[in-house]
Parts: structure tokens; sequence; C-alpha cells
């Protein structure tokens, strides 16, 4: 039983947006772009966003070497460089749109370590170069190869020689600090107007003749109503891993991820982010007041079927194996003790492409970054928002 008051303005929109990860704000800053007049709402059941976006690992990164091979071999040249296309122009929109400043963005470059087995990709580092070298033609280092070897930074960086191979790098990724880059996020949002509220868990969506209805699980006050409904013109489903709660035949799973954070290292000798094995891997430096340190995630292909799983908890044996690769090839001469771990929850397609589409007359779904919302999100977004009438 909604007040006149509640009825009247607080639980209708023109456009609401389930999910406020990256990709929900991003399609809320889009749609208040194309329609400034449109009461935006967006709906997010954690009280922080609670999937992927304040959990990860903080790379401005387009994919490395193996990476985009691998995408290649899945879906085949000219997909996956205009997948590449759309994470850098992706970059650059969330970089100019929050600044630099605000989102903690730094650009030491990325690498990838090649372990021996690793070494053939090296085979098609120029072919790579070709295929990619339009996307990055603007940046005015046209004689910049957007991949190329660096083995000599692998001493200076410290790691294990002898499982360390080779060093590939990009002048052009960088790294961001996830939470100020969220915050970021939202407060554009709210000063365009949008409406957020968090604790809004949406527990079914109802296209009717005349408008969505959008029923949400209703905390307040449990002894009058269990839920409350929200209604709007149209609807943006952005609930990424989620998807498939509220929409069962959406084509998406959850994929934990795991991450550690050291405490500070005194003269850390690497700057930038590093890949590792098709992006399985990956660590970066982190800068903190207290020092630098150092941030590790990964691991999700020791075990598959356990991280197809949409609950935030730890696994103890992936954990251990990131530790051991920290330990053994990563900082083996420095000092640490681990200080922070966690896990964030992807969404992952089979084909690896993100998702943006109207599923019907008066709902659109936007999902699929696929370990790459950093990216991503905000020509996603964009999309999404465009799809609106
Ligand atoms: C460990 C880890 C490391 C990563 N590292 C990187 C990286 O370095 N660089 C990079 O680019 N990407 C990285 N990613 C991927 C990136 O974080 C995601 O691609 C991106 O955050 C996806 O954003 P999203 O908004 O689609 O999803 P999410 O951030 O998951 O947002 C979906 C939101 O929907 C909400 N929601 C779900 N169901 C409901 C419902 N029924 N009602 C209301 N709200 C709901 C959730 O609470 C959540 O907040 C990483 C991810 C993880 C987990």
């Amino acid at each position: 039983m909604r007040s006149f008051w509640e009825y009247d303005a607080l639980t209708r929109a023109d456009v609401i947006i389930i999910g406020a990860g990256i990709m929900g704000v991003s399609t809320a800053i889009s749609v208040k772009e194309r329609l400034p007049k449109a009461r935006v709402l967006v709906l997010e059941r954690g009280i922080l966003p609670s999937g992927a976006s304040t959990r990860n690992a903080g790379f401005a990164c387009f994919g490395s070497l193996t990476e985009i091979l691998s995408d290649i071999q899945k879906n085949g040249e000219a997909a996956t460089v205009r997948l590449v296309e759309q994470r850098w122009r992706g970059l650059q929109m969330l970089r100019q749109r929050v600044g630099d400043t605000a989102i903690g963005f730094e650009q030491h470059g990325g690498y990838e370590t090649l372990f021996a087995e690793q070494l053939p990709a090296i085979d098609s580092l120029e072919r790579v170069n070709t295929a990619l070298r339009d996307i990055f033609a603007s940046e005015n280092t046209a004689a910049q190869n957007v991949f190329s070897v660096q083995n000599g930074r692998i001493a200076e960086f410290g790691f294990n020689q002898n499982r360390v191979k080779a060093l590939l790098y990009s002048p052009f990724e960088g790294q961001i600090h996830s939470g100020r880059m969220m915050q970021a996020l939202t407060e554009l949002a709210v000063q365009r107007g949008v409406r957020i509220l968090t604790g809004a868990d949406v527990l079914a969506v109802y296209e009717e003749p005349t408008q969505i209805r959008c029923v949400v699980r209703h905390l307040g006050n449990t002894t009058s109503s269990s839920t409350v409904d929200f209604v709007s013109d149209q609807c943006v489903v952005a609930t990424n891993a989620f998807t498939q709660e509220l929409l069962p035949e959406s084509r998406i799973k959850p994929a934990r991820g795991q991450i550690l954070v050291t405490t500070p290292i005194h003269n850390l000798p690497f700057r930038g982010v590093f890949h590792y094995d098709e992006g399985f891997y990956y660590f970066r430096n982190l800068a903190t007041p207290e020092g630098q340190r150092i941030l590790l995630g990964g691991g999700r292909n020791l075990a598959f079927e356990e991280e197809t799983s949409s609950e935030l908890s730890l696994n103890p044996r992936i954990q251990a194996a990131l530790e051991e690769l920290l330990r053994t090839t990563i900082a083996p001469n420095l000092q640490y003790d681990i200080e922070h771990q966690w896990s964030g929850i992807m969404g992952f397609r089979e084909d690896k492409l993100p998702e943006v589409r109207r599923i019907s007359a008066r709902s659109s779904i936007a999902f699929g970054c696929n370990g790459m919302g950093v990216a991503l999100a905000s020509v996603l977004g964009e999309e999404a928002a465009s799809l609106l009438v």
C-alpha cells in the first residue's frame, strides 16, 4: 500500500535502470544526456554496488596479446578488433566524463608476462599490431606499436627469470582506483538529476500494456507490506551476472574472481598493470598513502565450476595459488604480508561478446562486459540509452 505522495512522486519514473554498477550508472548518465527531461531512477539491491564494479582490479585495459589471440580464435579477427576499439573508446569516454584525478587514473602502461608455454604467441605479435594499429593511430603515437617485446625489464622488475621468459609492453594501458571511479560516476549521475536508490532489490519485472512494473523488496516496514511497486515507461536491466534471477532465459553466467592486496612494499620495483595467461591472472602496483602495494587477482581457470558462482566468498584453493604465484614468481625477493582479500562477481557470456539490445517493447538489457567493464561500460551504456524511444 503506497501513500499518495509515494505513488505520485517517489515510485514513478520515465526510465528505470536496474543495477547501479558501472553499466547501470553509465547508462543513466547517457539517458540524461539524450533525454535531459526524463526522470531516471536506478534501483540497486545492495547498500553499495554488489557485483563487480567496486570489487575489480582497476585495470584500464583493452586486452593482452594472448587474450586477443584467444578472442580471435573464438570470434574472428573483425569482431575482436571491433571489441578492442569499443574498449579503447570506452576508456577515453570514462576519463573525459569524470576526469583522471577523480578516478585516480595513472598511465604506467600495461605488460604481459609470458612463461615458456606462452612464448609461441610472440609469432603473432606483428599480425595483431597491424590489425590494431588504426585504433590507436589518433594517439599521435603511430610510430609506437600496440605491443612490443621488453625482456630487459624482467630482471629490473624483480620477476623470477626461470619462469617469466618474455615481457610484452603496451604504452596505452593504465590503472584506476575503482572505488573513486564509482563514487565520481555516481556523483555525476546525481548532478545530472538521476535518482539512485540503494537497498532496492528488484524481485520481478512485469511489462504491462501501459507501463513497466518493478516489484521491489521492502525492508522498511515489514508489518504492512513486503514489497513496493516502482513503475516507468521504459526499463534497462543492467544486473550483469545476476540477470538470470530476473530474466531466466538470458545468456549470461556468473564468474567469480578472487583478489588479494599486500601490505606496503619498500622499493617495489615495478609500476603498471600486468596480465598473464590470456588474462586469467593479473597484477599491478597499487599506490596508497602508506606506500606501494601489489594487487593480484585471477585463478578462476583453476576451478571453473566452483567459480561459476554469484556468492561473494573466498576460494581458499585459489587464494593459496595466488599467494604462491606472488611468492615464487612476481615478488620472490620482496617482504610483505597479505592484508586484503576479496571476491567479486563478473558476468560472462559464452562468446565473450557484450549484449545490448531491446528485449521487448519497453525493456532493454545491457550486460556482458566479460571482465572488462572499466573499458566497455561507457560505450555500452550509450548504446543502451540510444535504444530508448
Ligand atoms: C575480481 C574482478 C576483477 C576485475 N578486474 C577488472 C579490471 O581490472 N578492469 C576491468 O575493466 N574490469 C574488471 N573486472 C570486470 C568489471 O568489474 C565488470 O566488467 C564491471 O564491473 C561490470 O559492471 P556491471 O555494472 O555490468 O555489473 P555489476 O558491477 O555487477 O553491477 C550489477 C549491479 O546490479 C545489482 N543487482 C543485481 N541484481 C539486482 C536486482 N535484482 N535488483 C537490484 N539490483 C540488482 C548488483 O547488486 C550490482 O551492483 C573485474 C571483475 C572482477 C569480479
